[in-house]
């Protein structure tokens, strides 16, 4: 596994630093891939839409470029909430597909939650026209899908959906820590595994990931191959 970090945020929307300092301190954290996830569709924050997301994905290949000695990935997370995010299946593809990967946040099981949270089936269903990998923000398994995580971790596996691991706030609060019960079924149905922060300020560590990159091999859990 390489050391990476797939969920931050810059100036693009609610995070302090600009991309380039970001970038910066994930090489002096000894990174090997940094992917910046900016807020999209979320009109409660700052955040990326259909008409600035050309400017980001431009800039941010441009960062890409100059800076050789880290991978930078370009990514976006995408809020889904009723009313503040928006429909999974109803994003401009077209330029979601020049990003290298999306990260989905608030997304439940089923429509018991219908009037805030969308179902998992909306980004199965977005994926189908998607062409780069993707993944659920800070899902916290036995939170979101309580009561039906085995389905969960089944639709997530079979249709290649990743998650990244583990949620950190405030650069310090580290919330892992599955079942027994819930790593049999992320191993059984071979769910991939990225690590996000989730970095906003200055504060946060871009670097501190060692502690996911130790639960996810000493679980035997499976990574994502972009950082594999
Ligand atoms: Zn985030």
């Amino acid at each position: 596994m390489r050391r990476h970090n797939l969920h931050t945020h810059t100036t693009y929307s609610d995070g302090r630093n600009t991309p380039e300092e970001l970038v910066q301190k994930a090489i002096l954290e000894r990174l090997d891939i940094i992917g910046i996830s900016d807020h999209g569709f979320y009109n409660q924050t700052r955040h990326l839409d259909e008409k600035t997301l050309p400017d980001y994905i431009y800039f941010l290949r441009k960062l890409k470029d100059r800076t050789p000695r880290i991978k930078v990935m370009i990514g976006l997370e995408i809020n889904t909430a009723r009313p503040t995010g928006i429909d999974p299946e109803r994003l401009p593809f077209e330029i979601v597909n020049q990003m290298d990967y999306v990260l989905f946040e608030h997304i439940k099981f089923d429509d018991t939650l219908k009037a805030v949270y969308r179902n998992i089936e909306s980004v199965v269903n977005a994926k189908k026209h998607l062409r780069i990998p993707v993944g659920l923000a800070h899902t916290d398994i036995q939170g979101e899908f309580f009561g039906n995580e085995e389905d969960a971790v089944r639709i997530l596996g079979g249709n290649e959906i990743f998650m990244d691991m583990p949620l950190n706030l405030k650069g310090d609060y580290v919330r892992f820590g599955y079942t027994q019960k819930i790593l049999e079924y992320l191993r059984k149905y071979k769910v991939k595994f990225a690590i996000g922060t989730d970095v906003h300020s200055r504060k946060d560590s871009v670097g501190n990931i060692d502690a996911a990159m130790k639960y996810l091999t000493e679980n035997g859990l499976e990574v994502l191959e972009m950082v594999s």
